[in-house]
């Protein structure tokens, strides 16, 4: 499927809906958020690391990890000297409290947690938005560009973007959220960024009604070229390409010898982490089992064990951040698993639009096997048991999100191979739900004590997409 002819740098990407193999460079995907056909991007091959490289990484920090993985993926459009400065400004101790960056901590035998939220958002998005906050800023520098960041988000994402870009000259960010969803924490954290090129929209409707606007107006391509609008949502590749770090960290810092196996569980949205996860086990990091963790949203769970595609509607729950209709990076594993076939990948994705179900069980059989994916879901009330339990035995707090993770982990552990659980939140943001379990709520962090006391901001907006543009058109200013 590689067409050599077309190269333009050592690493190129496509979309999973072009059958042309239009080529694109890493900045060039950086900065467009969703390719023209509707598709997403991808590089047209993945890195291999064999083991006695990956040995070598042992002893590397994160930032020195996240340098040489992404490297890989950047390619000759960024000079090396630069993205290591990038990398080394983005995950400092300072950033994430913790040299370590992600560290990790034993629960149990065999089951280890990654702490992957001690970012300024306190959610595991901060690890690929702090990095797509500097990386954008010193690509709309060097190209003399401005860029307006239109996205859609259930609740981490908001935060975490706006808390990336704020600071930033050259964009603007405009976040559409659900009225109903986000804890009171939670809109707080997004609705207390007062600076000037922060703009929060409320939309009456689910998440997925706030995806949708966003696709549709990313249709609109000379509306999109006039504003300058590019994407920061979990289908941004910049973000996926971040979030592989942590899995060959993750990896390196859990087992004792390069090799040995590893089975990561992953509490899952919109399929963003886990494809990450995914793709590091494709370069070559001995992962064995990718477990896919939900709650009552299954449409992961049930694609996986049924082969059916079916797009949901949503319920409310309290791990807010993983209640999804459908999994907008699945298109990425999909497009892979039909041998980077992008007209079955389009035509295949297009009947999942207007029907909203696709059967692609042979599919998901081979992928199951290939790649050893499996799935499980959990309830509120296993949630609940779960911080219960793990607080009990470890004293440690954990979030919704990441209850969802161990509960399906401890339910599934089987043998003496080591599970890897993904901590996504930290359980400040959940209060209610972690009073209703354990009986208290744990300490806020520093800078967090009064949140929801101070003054927010939030538009509110006609939930279609030309009401959107409207709103563009008249705040941003170019
Ligand atoms: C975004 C998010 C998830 C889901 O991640 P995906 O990449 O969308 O699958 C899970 N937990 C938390 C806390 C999140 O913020």
């Amino acid at each position: 499927m590689i067409n050599t002819s077309y190269t333009k740098y050592d690493m190129n990407y496509v979309s999973t809906r072009d059958e042309n193999t239009q080529i694109n460079t890493f900045s060039e995907v950086l900065l467009s958020g969703l390719a023209q056909d509707g598709g997403l991007f991808i590089p047209e091959i993945y890195p291999f690391i064999d083991h006695e490289t990956l040995k070598k990484y042992k002893t590397l920090s994160y930032a020195e990890i996240a340098y040489t993985i992404i490297e890989k993926f950047v390619g000759e459009s960024i000079p090396k000297k630069d993205l290591e400065e990038i990398l080394n400004k983005t995950y400092t101790k300072t950033k994430f409290k913790d040299s370590k960056i992600t560290p990790i901590k034993k629960l149990y035998n065999n089951i280890y947690l990654q702490d992957l939220s001690l970012g300024p958002s306190l959610a595991f998005k901060d690890l690929a938005m702090q990095f797509l906050g500097n990386i954008i800023e010193y690509e709309l520098t060097k190209q003399n560009k401005v860029l307006t960041i239109l996205g859609a988000s259930s609740g981490d994402t908001v935060s975490a973007a706006e808390e990336a870009m704020r600071s930033k000259e050259r964009i603007n960010v405009v976040m559409l959220t659900p009225k109903e969803g986000m804890s009171e924490f939670q809109k707080a954290q997004a609705g207390t960024i007062l600076d000037k090129n922060i703009f929060n929209i409320s939309v009456d409707g689910t998440f997925d009604t706030c995806q949708d606007i966003v696709k549709e107006v990313n249709k609109d391509i000379e509306f999109k070229q006039k504003y300058s609008i590019g994407a920061v949502n979990s289908i941004n590749w910049g973000r996926i390409c971040a979030q592989i770090v942590y899995y060959f960290y993750g990896y390196l810092n859990t087992v004792d010898t390069v090799g040995e196996p590893l089975d990561v569980i992953v509490p899952s949205g919109n399929f963003g982490n886990m494809l990450a996860g995914y793709i590091a086990k494709q370069m070559g990091l001995p992962i064995r089992k990718l477990i896919i963790a939900t709650n009552e949203n299954k449409v992961l769970d049930i694609l996986f064990k049924t082969g059916v595609y079916k797009q949901e509607t949503v319920i409310t729950t309290s791990s807010p951040s993983m209640d999804i209709s459908k999994a907008s990076n699945f298109e990425r594993l999909l497009y892979d698993c039909l041998k980077r076939d992008a007209k079955q990948c389009s035509k295949l994705m297009k009947e999942f639009e207007s029907k909203k179900e696709i059967n692609l069980s042979d599919l998901i059989t081979t992928l199951k096997e290939e790649h050893e994916f499996s799935s499980d879901s959990s309830t509120h009330e296993d949630r609940i048991k779960t911080i219960k339990t793990i607080y009990k035995d470890t004293k440690i707090i954990i979030d919704p999100h990441t209850a969802a993770a161990i509960h399906v982990a401890i339910k599934n552990k089987e043998s003496d191979i080591p599970m890897l659980c993904m901590e996504t939140a930290k359980a400040t943001k959940f209060e209610t739900t972690i009073q209703e379990s354990i009986g208290t709520i744990p300490k806020r962090e520093k800078g967090f004590e009064n949140i929801e006391s101070k003054k927010q901001k939030f538009y509110n907006v006609d939930s279609n997409a030309s009401a959107i543009k409207d709103f563009i058109k008249d705040n941003i200013k170019l």
